[in-house]
């Protein structure tokens, strides 16, 4: 690989015996990993029926498998939520905060979602859980991915950190920061991070990174916990981020955790984990009236939900333009701010109830009209053919081996196809 040499040169003077063994390793293929989504089964269950071989476990995140350099992502349980291909390395910084069911916590910097959904995971579903990524269209790729592994208890939002601290003045248990940066981890898979390498834009990163720390350092409640990581290497973005960051807050800087790919299986990551040993843990204070919005709306999603899933779930639901959204005790209306979503998005009202694929994904599992296809039938259906079945006339969820993928609607024994086109299998691979 072609790597600038001032970089070269910078990790020399850090590594220096085992400089030569950082070299050696950009020989090898980036090491590939997938991380089992356990909002959908367990890690073992997930073994028994992996439709490729997987590797070891990956050692710092026990739902995480090495595999080999096949394409994950385009197999259908990937669309069905059951894995998510992560980098290695990249597993190691959400298990450091320590996640729990019921806590409040915000992932600052979380498009693509890798690691939103390891915290979604750990949660469980319940509790806050709130994915801020300010670029629009990654926003978008977040919420998508977070509706594919059927995570209920999310608000995404697009906005700028300061625009979160002003609503959330120490409200969050726990809050990853896993900020833009130079990317010198990444310079195997991205041959654009190597372009765009340069001590000045190293510079540029550590000077953004302080400001979103800054942000993200007035929303942590006492007694919560941060953590900060990178996919690079430069102390100036790393260690001395790290301690100066403490020093500024006043926090205790309880680790530091550098994964460097000639030492660990993975491209390499850092992660510092912080407490607010203490200080007040405030209540949301909502801003403007939020809720509200279309009683018919409502009304038409609650029949929709006694003919497809037989029961009523009794779910708070909160309308905004037309869309529907099951929302967790709990969890703030963020209204003022630009939303991508909130809980999960039911469907859309506009006269007539529309489901939504990210209901299908969250709740299709218990639908009471549920065609179960094999993986052969489901290709057909991502690729977004019609199916034939015997099914009632009506809205129907498919799936594959039992795991939802998707929406479907019956009429006199053919299914039309409801999946939206960029969840379907041509228009998403790798
Ligand atoms: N956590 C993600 C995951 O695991 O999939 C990867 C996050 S990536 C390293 C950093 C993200 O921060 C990018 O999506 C980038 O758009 C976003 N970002 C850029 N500037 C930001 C800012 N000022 N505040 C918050 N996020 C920012």
């Amino acid at each position: 690989m072609n790597l600038p040499s001032q970089f070269l040169g910078r990790m020399r003077d850090s590594l220096k015996g085992d400089y030569p063994a950082f070299l050696r390793s950009y020989d090898d293929p980036p090491r590939r990993a997938v991380r089992v989504n356990t909002l959908k089964l367990s890690a073992e269950e997930f073994e028994r029926i992996a439709p490729f071989p997987l590797g070891e476990r990956v050692p710092w995140e026990p739902r995480g498998f090495y595999i080999g350099q096949e394409k994950a992502g385009a197999d259908v349980y990937h669309f069905a939520g059951l894995f998510y291909s992560q980098e290695p390395s990249a597993m190691c910084a959400a298990p450091m905060l320590g996640v729990r069911a019921g806590e409040r916590v915000l992932d600052l910097c979380a498009a693509p979602g890798g690691k939103t959904g390891q915290l979604a995971a750990d949660m469980g579903g319940s509790g806050v859980l709130v994915a801020n990524e300010p670029d629009f269209g990654r926003a978008e790729i977040l919420s998508r991915n977070l509706e594919r592994l059927g995570v209920r208890n999310c608000t995404v939002t697009a906005a700028r950190p300061e625009q979160l601290a002003a609503r959330f003045p120490a409200y969050f248990d726990k809050i990853l920061v896993d900020a833009p940066c130079s990317g010198e981890g990444m310079f195997k898979k991205e041959a654009e991070a190597v372009l765009h390498w340069s001590e000045r834009n190293v510079a540029l990163c550590a000077a953004r990174q302080r400001e979103i720390l800054d942000e993200a350092a007035k929303m942590l409640a006492g007694g919560g916990r941060l953590v900060y990581s990178t996919c690079t290497f430069s102390e100036e973005e790393d260690e001395r981020q790290a301690e100066s960051f403490a020093a500024r807050h006043g926090l205790k800087l309880i680790a530091m955790k550098k994964l460097l790919p000639h030492e660990a299986a993975g491209e390499g990551h850092f992660a510092a984990l912080f407490e607010r040993e203490d200080g007040e843990r405030r209540a949301f204070e909502a801003g403007r009236a939020e809720s509200g919005g279309s009683k018919e709306g409502v009304r038409a999603y609650r029949a929709f939900e006694r003919e497809t899933f037989g029961a009523e779930s009794g779910e708070k639901i909160v309308v905004r333009g037309g869309r529907l959204f099951a929302v967790p005790d709990g969890t703030p209306l963020l209204f003022g701010l630009p939303l991508r979503g909130t809980g999960v998005e039911l469907g859309t009202f506009d006269g007539r109830f529309k489901p939504s694929h990210a209901l299908a994904m969250a709740r299709g599992g218990e639908a009471a009209r549920f065609l179960s296809l094999t993986r052969a039938e489901a290709e057909v259906y991502l690729r977004g053919e019609t199916l034939a079945a015997d099914l009632p006339d009506g809205w129907c969820v498919v799936g594959v081996d039992g795991f939802p993928l998707g929406w479907g609607k019956a009429v006199r024994g053919t299914v039309k196809n409801h999946l939206p086109k960029g969840a379907r299998r041509m228009a998403q691979t790798g």
